[in-house]
C-alpha cells in the first residue's frame, strides 16, 4: 500500500517556498493518489524546539500552520493532519533509530550547518561549534527519520533542501533493518518538479520561514499589497535587461522561477525572460506580482476564517492525534517485538 508522509515546522505562516515547494504537493495528492493511499501530513513542533522558541509563540505558530493548511485546500476527511509531539512513537522511534545511526554521517550534513550561519565545510571538531551545537538540532534527521518510518511511509514529497534527509532516512532503514530483520520500510522521495524559491532580500539563500527580514518572504496570507510592495523591493542586480541565469544574475532569476511557477500560460523561466529581455526591472515586478496575487487569490479569506474558528481547530487537532496514533502504533509493535523491548 502507498503511504504519503511529509512535514512542516511550525515556525511562521508558510511562505511561497513552502507552498511551491512541498504544500502545493500535498494538496494535488488528494486528487493524484487513489483513495487508498494514506495521506500523512505533520505540523512538526519537536523539530521546531531545535532551535530556541517562545512557548507563547509556538503555540500561536502551531495554530497558524493549521489553519494555513486548511486554507490552502487540505481536506482533514482525506488526509491525517496532526501535531508531531501529540504522538510518542516519534520521539520512542528515534531514540530506537539513534541506536542504529551514525554520528559521521550526521555530522556531513548540512542544516545544522547552515542554522547555526556555519559555513559547509564546518566540521564538529571546531572546539566552538561542539559547545553551540545541541544536540537535538544534530539529530533533527533521526526524528525526520522516525516521523516518516513510524508510518510506514512509501512516499514523502519535499522540498530540495530535504533531499539529503531522505537520503538519511533510507540510511537509517539500512541499519536499522541490518541488526534486527526486514521491518522497516525505505521511502522513496517526491521532488517538487519547482526549483527552491530563494530569499527576495538575498536572492543566494533559499526563501526560510525562521529567517529575521520579514520582506525575505511572501507569505501565502500576505494581502496584494503586502505582495507588491515585496516583490516591487526584491534585491536584483543592476545589469541592464532581465535574462535567466541563476549564477550570475539570481534575484531575476529567482523572480522569474516564481512568475513561472503561477504564469496562466504556464511559460518556463526562460521563455519568460526572452518576453522581458528589455523591460524594466518594474515592468517584470508588476506582472511577477500580478500572476502571484491571483494565484494565491482566496487563501487569506479561508485562513482569517479558518482562524478565528477555535472549535473547529479544536475538533481537527483532535481527530488527527487520534488518526496518527493508530497509524504509528502497527510499526512501534513490530519494532519494539523485533528489537527486544
Ligand atoms: P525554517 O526556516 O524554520 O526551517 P522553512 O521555511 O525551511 O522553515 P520547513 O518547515 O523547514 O520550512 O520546510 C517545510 C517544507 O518546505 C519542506 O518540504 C521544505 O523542503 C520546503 N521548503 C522550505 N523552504 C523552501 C524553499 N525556499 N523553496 C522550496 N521549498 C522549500
Ligand atoms: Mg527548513
Amino acid at each position: 500500500p502507498r503511504v504519503v508522509f511529509s512535514g512542516i515546522q511550525p515556525t511562521g505562516v508558510p511562505h511561497l517556498g513552502n507552498y511551491v515547494g512541498a504544500l502545493r504537493q500535498w494538496v494535488n495528492l488528494q486528487h493524484e493518489e487513489k483513495p487508498s493511499t494514506k495521506l500523512i501530513y505533520s505540523i512538526v513542533d519537536l523539530h521546531a524546539i531545535t532551535v530556541p522558541q517562545k512557548p507563547e509563540v509556538l503555540k500561536q505558530r502551531k495554530r497558524e500552520v493549521l489553519a494555513a493548511l486548511l486554507a490552502i485546500g487540505l481536506d482533514p476527511e482525506r488526509c491525517t493532519i496532526f501535531y508531531q509531539s501529540s504522538v510518542p512513537a516519534h520521539s520512542e522511534l528515534m531514540w530506537i533509530l539513534a541506536c542504529t545511526a551514525s554520528v559521521g554521517y550526521l555530522s556531513r550534513m548540512t542544516q545544522w550547518k547552515s542554522k547555526l550561519s556555519l559555513d559547509s565545510s564546518s566540521t564538529l571538531d571546531e572546539g566552538p561549534v561542539g559547545s553551540r551545537l545541541k544536540l537535538g538540532l544534530f539529530s533533527y534527521p533521526v526524528l525526520q527519520a522516525a516521523d516518516i518510518l513510524a508510518h510506514r511511509a512509501t512516499h514523502v514529497p519535499v522540498g530540495h533542501d530535504q533531499q539529503q534527509h531522505l537520503e538519511f532516512a533510507r540510511e537509517c532503514v539500512t541499519n536499522f533493518n541490518h541488526a534486527y530483520g526486514n521491518h522497516l520500510v525505505p521511502p522513496s522521495t517526491i521532488t517538487s518538479p519547482a526549483q527552491r524559491i530563494m530569499s527576495l532580500t538575498d536572492p543566494t539563500s533559499k526563501m526560510s520561514k525562521s529567517h529575521k527580514a520579514q520582506r525575505s518572504r511572501i507569505l501565502i496570507t500576505d494581502t496584494p499589497e503586502e505582495i507588491r510592495s515585496k516583490i516591487g523591493s526584491a534585491l536584483t542586480d543592476s545589469t541592464p535587461g532581465v535574462s535567466y541565469d541563476p549564477a550570475t544574475r539570481p534575484g531575476f532569476s529567482n523572480l522569474l522561477e516564481i512568475y513561472s511557477v503561477f504564469d496562466a500560460e504556464k511559460r518556463s523561466p526562460v521563455q519568460l525572460a526572452q518576453v522581458y529581455a528589455n523591460s524594466s526591472p518594474k515592468v517584470l515586478k508588476e506582472a511577477v506580482s500580478d500572476a502571484l496575487i491571483a494565484g494565491l487569490h482566496g487563501i487569506r479569506d479561508r485562513y482569517l476564517d479558518l482562524s478565528a474558528n477555535e472549535s473547529f481547530l479544536e475538533m481537527i487537532e483532535k481527530e488527527g492525534a487520534r488518526k496518527a496514533q493508530e497509524s504509528a502504533q502497527e510499526t512501534m509493535e513490530i519494532v519494539k517485538s523485533a528489537v527486544g523491548l
